[in-house]
């Protein structure tokens, strides 16, 4: 697939540090999910190479802040038009190491880049204070500025969208970045990384750290312990944050987490049925349901429980699985074999405690080596399921019934998560005191979908710390200084 890109030179598998491209001392594979099959070897830096685009980031930073916000509004206006001129290539690239299918990915591409257009935007406008004296004769003012080295670790399901969430208010804000993606996933991000250049954002601003699994632990030790980095943002598991959060102890590092999701899904009698279905197909089977937002629990009122099952269970076995760059596809591969392991064992385990299958329910075979496993939705979930509790991070679907507002409510936050949470209801009380109740940062109320850059992303609870996005995004890459002027 790589071989149609209509710039082959978007294609890099180095590492970048300082402006220039780093081979490493040794390298690692990254594969196709959709057919197994090898599609480059990548630099596998190591916790050296780490320490350099440290420093490297370091030095490049007194230029980077005193650049006016105008330069550097321009420089990343520039990028997200490479960004977007280079769509249909990124896309390409994605869906090749990624598996999502190409409009889909093509789409990432579009809400990757509108964080570095935004973050252009609100570059110009990180203002600071001015305060009432308390005394005559002084002057109280409030400065914000870059809070330093920025570090960026990201994950494979928005190979690109997730960088640019990170790397562009901090840009924006006047830090350099050291960036260190997944191993599943690096080709987008040095691609990303390789149009950065061409914008004109200057050597050492922009590191992206390539590495293997085991190097991708190391490096994250040398990028907490420094004391260079001021800043940590990851996206990922809750289990790795709790890692990077505790490494990060010993220098009191800022950080901004995007952790796990165990996102509930109410539909209350009163809803509209079809458009309830419709929104929990999108919200559960985008990007094979390897989303932190994707519903993860169904919870459907008794009045309305055999028609919803009914009529999701018929939408769902619509949906086309195959090779992401197949026309019509709806689902591609999961993103590794242990992926669709878990997916197994969810299923398996709401059948065994008396689920019903009423769509899909195994692996998918017959598409040959890849990761694909059928979109799947099982009737009578319980609270003891593993679905209930644990994130299954695939197209699997569990749907419980309840009774009342309140058991719904209850059931939906008991949960250690707290990021995304949907409910449908045409109610207007209800609409109001269920979006108070739930205990997440984000509530879609009649929506499945609900991420965009102006609006702030991010979660409650174990699900993280910080928002992404919107004019609240630059918060956690500035200091706020308070100067207090004497003697006027
Ligand atoms: P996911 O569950 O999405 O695969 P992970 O939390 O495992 O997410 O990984 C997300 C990112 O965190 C990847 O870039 C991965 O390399 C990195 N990562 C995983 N474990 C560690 C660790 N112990 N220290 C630093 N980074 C890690």
């Amino acid at each position: 697939p790589l071989a149609q890109l209509n710039d082959p030179s978007l294609l890099k598998t180095d590492g970048l540090i300082n402006g220039q491209w780093v081979a490493g001392s040794s390298r690692f594979d990254v594969h196709d999910p959709a057919t197994g099959q090898k599609l480059a070897d990548v630099a596998n830096l190591s916790p050296q190479d780490a320490e350099a685009a440290i420093a490297a980031a370091n030095a490049a930073w007194p230029a980077w802040k005193t650049k006016t916000a105008k330069e550097r509004s321009i420089i990343l206006r520039k990028w997200y038009d490479l960004l977007m001129a280079n769509q249909d290539d990124l896309g390409r690239i994605m869906t090749a190491e990624q598996g999502k299918p190409f409009p889909e990915a093509k789409g990432e591409v579009a809400y990757g880049a509108s964080f570095v257009e935004w973050f252009a935007e609100e570059a110009k406008r990180i203002n600071g204070e001015t305060l009432p004296q308390f005394d005559n004769s002084r002057r109280l003012l409030v400065l914000k500025q870059p809070i330093g080295v920025c570090a960026a670790i990201t994950p494979w399901n928005f190979p690109l969208a997730m960088i640019t969430r990170k790397v562009a208010p901090a840009l924006a804000a006047g830090c350099p970045v050291v960036i260190k993606p997944a191993e599943l996933t690096p080709l987008t991000a040095l691609a990303v990384a390789e149009l950065a250049q061409r914008a004109g954002i200057p050597a050492g601003v922009l590191n992206i750290l390539s590495a293997d699994a085991a190097n991708s632990i190391a490096i994250g030790k040398v990028l907490c312990a420094s004391d260079v980095v001021r800043h940590i943002s990851f996206t990922g598991s809750t289990e790795v944050g709790r890692i990077l959060m505790a490494q990060s102890a010993p220098t009191v590092k800022k950080m901004s987490l995007e952790l796990g999701g165990n996102a509930p899904f109410i539909v209350f009698d009163d809803a509209d049925i079809d458009s309830a279905v419709e929104g929990a197909f999108a919200s559960k089977y985008r990007n094979a349901g390897q989303t932190c937002v994707c519903t993860n629990r169904f919870y459907v009122q008794e009045g309305v429980y055999d028609e919803f099952v009914t009529k999701f269970a018929a939408r769902v076995l619509t949906a086309k699985v195959g090779n992401g760059f197949e026309a019509g596809v709806n689902q591609g591969p999961l993103i590794e074999e242990a992926a669709l392991v878990k997916v197994q064992r969810h299923v398996d385990d709401a059948i065994a405690k008396g689920g019903q299958v009423v769509a899909g329910g195994k692996r998918l075979s017959s598409l040959g080596s890849g990761q694909f496993f059928e979109p799947t939705v099982v009737a009578g979930a319980t609270a003891d399921m593993l679905c209930a509790r644990e994130e299954t991070f695939g197209p699997f679907a569990p749907v419980f019934s309840f009774k009342t507002e309140q058991e719904a409510i209850d059931a939906a936050n008991a949960t250690e998560f707290g990021l995304a949470s949907y409910f449908y209801s045409r109610d207007v009380g209800r609409i109001f005191r269920v979006s108070e109740a739930l205990e997440y940062g984000m509530v879609g109320i009649n929506v499945g979908i609900l991420a965009t850059e102006h609006v702030p992303f991010g979660g409650v609870k174990q699900s993280g710390l910080g928002r992404e996005g919107s004019h609240y995004g630059i918060d956690d890459y500035v200091e706020i200084k308070y100067l207090c002027l004497g003697d006027i």
